[in-house]
């Protein structure tokens, strides 16, 4: 499956669709992330805002990030369920939480960062790009 990409939260308040192919896609191990995705890695693809259609209210909470940055998360009040992620030097896009999407099973995960955060029973697939942290340059695949 490619483009547009089809999705929407656990209890359907909020639905979206995203006309372009993610810059890229990552897992995160990051302390945040396993909170959020209940104690395994997120898997995120970075889609310009530009062709997203969100509708259904959105509420967002900030916080600092490990990497020092203010990150927000994204998410659908009513079943909570967390959708989006956004950084203010992210200008123009958006991080999509990959578990909402419906049809993203073809995407190809670009990098798995955060890797000194994980536990010891994480794996990583040796044919991934690894970082131990945030990599440098947030949006160095999008130019
Ligand atoms: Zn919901
Ligand atoms: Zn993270």
């Amino acid at each position: 499956m490619s483009a547009p990409y089809h999705g929407a939260c656990n209890c359907g308040a909020v639905t979206l669709t995203i006309a372009g192919e993610p810059l890229w896609v990552r897992q995160c191990w990051c302390r945040q992330c396993q909170k959020a995705a209940a104690g395994n890695a997120t898997c995120n693809g970075l889609f310009r805002t530009e062709g997203m259609t969100v509708s259904g209210s959105v509420t967002w909470r900030g916080y600092t990030a490990a990497s020092g940055n203010t990150v927000e998360h994204g998410f659908c009040p009513s079943c909570g369920n967390q959708l989006f992620g956004r950084n203010p030097i992210r200008e123009g896009a958006q991080v999509v939480r990959l578990g909402a999407l419906d049809d993203a099973q073809d995407l190809k995960v670009d990098a798995i960062i955060w890797t000194s955060e994980a536990p010891a029973w994480a794996y990583f697939d040796p044919r991934v790009e690894q970082w131990p942290a945030q990599p440098p340059g947030p949006t160095a695949k999008s130019a």
